[in-house]
């Protein structure tokens, strides 16, 4: 069993990224933002932290995470988010034997991000996510539901969150350098998509 890490700041193609490699190379899709949803679901003191807009602790996330790993190969995508959680994780893949293949490090300029992120449109039904600029419909094509601009995709919650990776998730660059590849997604999709594969091959 392998796992893969997706290092990125906000807006730098992460799910897009998972997705693909996912749906390539059969490696099982887990983001931070779906486990909690899931995991709200049917825990409680999940569902109140989310409900209520609180922090979910460092220990709560590794925990939901280590419950949500089988024998399947893994991405993970938003985790882990700080050097706590690296630490734990590291920890839980000693213990299960379980190889850490690669730290994917998808770098792009700040600029760039920023206006991806503000120009994001949202199918409410499936979630896909397109650009403002590249589409005329207000429909999805996948499944036909409304395409919204979400509440958070914004510049100023754009720039609190990147805020955030600087100061707690970039430092994992250098934590995992050993394990790190460093891929650029300042261009188009294709090009991302042809990264990936030079990488996972
Ligand atoms: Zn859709």
């Amino acid at each position: 069993m392998k796992c893969i890490i997706l290092l990125a700041s906000p807006g730098a193609g992460k799910g897009t990224a998972s997705d693909y490699i996912e749906n390539k190379y059969g490696y099982k899709h887990i983001s931070s933002g779906s486990l909690l949803r899931n995991e709200a679901l049917v825990n409680e003191e999940i569902k109140s932290l989310i409900d209520n807009g609180k922090f979910v602790s460092d220990e709560l996330v590794m925990d939901v995470l280590k419950r949500n790993i089988n024998s399947d190969n893994i991405i993970l995508d938003g985790i882990p988010r700080n050097l706590n959680q690296a630490k734990i994780l590291d920890q839980f893949l000693k213990e299960n034997n379980i190889d850490l293949d690669k730290v994917i490090f998808i770098d792009i300029d700040k600029e760039i991000a920023a206006k991806r992120v503000i120009n994001r449109l949202t199918c409410d039904k499936c979630k896909r996510v397109y650009n403002k600029e590249l589409i005329d419909s207000k429909e999805c094509m996948i499944c036909g539901g409304n395409l919204i601009t979400r509440e958070d995709d914004t510049k100023e919650v754009f720039e609190n969150r990147y805020d955030t990776y600087l100061k707690e998730t970039k430092p994992l660059v250098d934590y995992y350098k050993d394990k790190l590849v460093k891929i650029y997604n300042n261009d188009t999709l294709e090009s991302l998509y042809d990264n990936l594969d030079k990488e996972m091959r």
